[in-house]
Formats: structure tokens, C-alpha cells, sequence
């Protein structure tokens, strides 16, 4: 079966098509500025990448461009539309929905009852689904969450020690994000561990970031709460931080909620303690020549995700392995080398050259000698793992 993946944000529209009988991605872009102008990129495996200007006033006018090109004479890799046999919706957020699930009506209420959660992400992913639907109303449309791998975690991992009544009223609680992405990650680990009841820690080191713990193949744990806004400092984000300080910011400074959002949200993590970049890359640069707020921001990174990976080999009574992905996960050695550094009274610890030299987008131990808890970096897949769920709820 083809399978459309869809990721819809607020100004963009990814998407992927994928031939699951051949495990190939016969297709991928991106519709962006939908609502102001429109650019798609359309990129095709062996092919040059084709780029052009569009009209996008909305969700709709970028899903009908998608399918256009993926059936052009020159650009296309399928000549019917009917081809497609579902599309998957990548959701942020599915609040209480706790599995991949067949979209119809009662789902989309209820998504809709839960925008407000999820403001940035809800609402375009919403209609993305609504404009891909009134095209192609002849198939299955299935929506794949972030939050739902956790599911499964303990009450007392996803209660915040707040008045109850703000879970029952509110459903303030936390949900977990990048699920989808830890879910592939830490079935890889299982896979290649050979063992599906693995204790297994996966690092999504990105622009946002998160840390989860699984177990038996179930998130137990993880950094992210309420919003992505909580864990491990991010791009932007400051990550956890004690509740009081943007109280005590917002009195102080005379700030007003959206302001405090914006400077919890946008101007903190590595681009607010560096002053250079939100980019690892870039802050990296910086501290290779003497910047010390820089050098301080990379510390504070690491600091913060070893303190979360200590505390999820307490919950877990143990480890079987870490597993790096994403951005910075899969491409940035020292920040690996910095993580997994003076750990071996827990058993983890990497080899210098395997870390240094881990090709690019492969799946790689890079253990040292001797490790009990094995480290991995594996690139991570979330539209397949989407393109995966549909399949099964489409068969
Ligand atoms: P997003 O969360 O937006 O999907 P990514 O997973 O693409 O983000 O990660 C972006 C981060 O990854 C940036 O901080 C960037 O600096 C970092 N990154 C990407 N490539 C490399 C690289 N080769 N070396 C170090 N860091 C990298």
C-alpha cells in the first residue's frame, strides 16, 4: 500500500509518500508560508530537488499542490491520486486519545475540544487533516500523536504534586511530546539489543528536546510535560526551571503573561544563556573560541540531560542502553562524549574513536570496552513510524 504522511504546522505542510510494500519513501517536501505566499520543495530519491514559488491561502490550496506534483507527468512517482491507499496525520498533541487512531468525526471534536492545549501545533494539524480529507474522503485518515507512547506511565509519573482538581478540571498533567520519534528510536534499541523487555533511555537532542524512559517497550517516564517547554534546556526553551522564577521575573520586570511565555519559550536555552545562537552548531563555534557564555550553555546541556538519564536508571532499576537521535543526538559527537562522561560506576560508557566517527544516518553502538549499559545512536524515522501505524489501521 501507498501511504501519504502528512505533518501539518501553522505556516507549513510536510509531506511524505511511501511505497510500504517496498519499505521505500518514493517522495517527500514541504508546503511553507501557506498564508502568506507559498514555496514547495518536492524531492524525489536519485532526482534534483524541484523548488517553485506557489499560491498558498490556505491548508487546502498546499495539500492540492502536494498531490498535483506527486501525479505530474515529470515530477510525479504515481499517476492517480487513488494510488494512495491512507494518509497518516501527524499530531502533536492527542490530549487523552491513547493510541493511533482512524479519524472520523468524534475524533476531530474532540482534537478541536483540545486545541486550546496546544495552541501552535492543534489547530493547523486540524486542518491539514480537514483539507487532505475533503480530497480524498474515499480513504482512511489516521492520526498518529506524540503524547500517546505515554500512555502507559504511572500516575504518579504523570500527576503534577499541584491541587488535584487542576488535573480534573483542566487536565493539567503531564503529557510527553516527541513520542513518536522515542517510540521508533527505542524499538530500534529493543531490535538490536534482541531483547523487547529492555530498560532503554532515548535522547531526542534537537531543537527540542526530550529524554524518555522505556520499559517492556512502554514510555515509563519522560522530560517533557505539561507543554514541550519542560526538561533538558532546548534551542529556545529553558527547559525545567524552578515554577517561582517567572513569577518572580514577571513581577520584577513588570512582564505580562505572553511576555513571560515568549521569554521562557524564545529567548532562553542555549541562545539565552549563549547570547550567540539557538543552533548547537553555531554555539559550539562560539566555544571553541573562548566564549565563555557559550562554553557555560553547552555545560548547562549536558549537566541537565545526565542528571535526567541518572534519574530514569533509578526508576528503571537499571539500564540496557541510551540511545541518542536527532539533530543534535545523531550528529554531535562531544555532546555525546559529554552525556556519557564519568558514568561508569553506572556502567555506561562510550568509545572515543566509534563516537567521533559514527557515519551519518546509520544506526550505531558506539559502547566502549566493557560497558554494561550499551550506548547507541540511531537515526530517528517518525513519518515512517506514522506511514507504519496507518498501515496497521488500514489493512
Ligand atoms: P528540530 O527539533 O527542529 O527537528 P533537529 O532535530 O533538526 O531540530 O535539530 C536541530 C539541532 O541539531 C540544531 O541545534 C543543530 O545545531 C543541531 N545539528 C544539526 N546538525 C548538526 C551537526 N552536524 N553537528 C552538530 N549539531 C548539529
Amino acid at each position: 500500500m501507498k501511504i501519504l504522511v502528512v505533518n501539518a504546522g501553522s505556516s507549513s505542510l510536510k509531506y511524505q509518500l511511501f511505497d510500504m510494500d517496498k519499505g521505500a519513501v518514493l517522495a517527500k517536501g514541504n508546503c511553507e508560508r501557506i498564508g502568506i505566499d507559498g514555496v514547495v520543495t518536492h524531492k524525489r530519491p536519485q532526482k534534483a530537488d524541484y523548488k517553485t514559488s506557489a499560491d498558498f491561502p490556505d491548508h487546502r490550496a498546499a495539500i492540492e499542490c502536494v498531490l498535483k506534483l506527486l501525479t505530474d507527468k515529470d515530477l510525479g512517482v504515481i499517476s492517480d491520486v487513488k494510488e494512495i491507499g491512507a494518509v497518516g496525520h501527524r499530531f502533536a498533541h492527542g490530549g487523552e486519545i491513547r493510541k493511533s487512531t482512524l479519524l472520523g468525526d468524534r475524533e476531530i471534536e474532540y482534537l478541536e475540544s483540545i486545541a486550546d492545549l496546544n495552541p501552535l501545533h492543534g489547530p493547523p494539524a486540524i486542518s491539514g487533516f480537514k483539507a487532505c480529507k475533503e480530497v480524498m474522503p474515499y480513504i482512511n485518515h489516521v492520526g498518529v500523536f506524540d503524547t500517546s507512547y505515554y500512555s502507559d506511565m504511572k500516575e504518579e509519573a504523570f500527576i503534577y504534586p499541584i491541587p488535584y482538581e487542576l488535573y480534573e478540571e483542566y487536565k493539567i498533567r503531564r503529557y510527553g511530546f516527541h513520542g513518536t520519534s522515542h517510540r521508533y528510536v527505542a524499538a530500534k534499541a529493543a531490535e538490536l539489543l534482541g531483547n523487547r523487555n529492555a530498560k532503554i533511555i532515548t535522547c531526542h537532542l534537537g531543537n527540542g528536546s526530550s529524554v524518555t524512559a522505556t520499559m517492556n517497550g512502554k514510555a515509563i517516564d519522560t522530560s517533557m510535560g505539561f507543554t514541550p517547554q519542560d526538561g533538558v534546556p532546548m534551542g529556545t526553551r529553558s527547559g525545567a526551571i524552578d515554577p517561582t522564577v517567572p513569577l518572580y521575573v514577571m513581577k520584577k520586570k513588570g512582564l505580562t503573561v505572553e511576555e513571560t511565555e515568549k521569554l521562557l519559550n524564545n529567548q532562553s536555552g542555549l541562545l539565552g544563556v549563549s547570547g550567540v545562537s539557538s543552533d548547537c552548531r553555531d554555539v559550539e563555534t562560539a566555544a571553541e573560541n573562548g566564549n565563555a557564555r557559550a562554553q557555560l550553555a553547552l555545560k548547562i546541556l549536558i549537566h541537565n540531560i545526565r542528571k535526567i538519564i541518572g534519574s530514569y536508571i533509578a526508576e528503571m532499576n537499571g539500564a540496557d542502553a541510551i540511545v541518542f537521535t536527532a539533530g543534535i543526538g545523531e550528529n554531535d559527537s562531544s555532546i555525546r562524549a559529554g552525556v556519557c562522561a564519568d558514568m561508569t560506576w553506572l556502567g555506561v560508557g562510550i568509545d572515543e574513536e566509534l563516537n567521533a566517527n559514527c557515519p551519518r544516518g546509520e544506526c550505531v553502538e558506539i559502547s566502549g570496552k566493557g560497558a554494561k549499559v550499551r550506548t547507541f545512536v540511531i537515526p530517528t524515522n517518525e513519518e515512517y513510524m506514522i506511514a507504519l501505524d496507518t498501515l496497521n489501521l488500514s489493512k
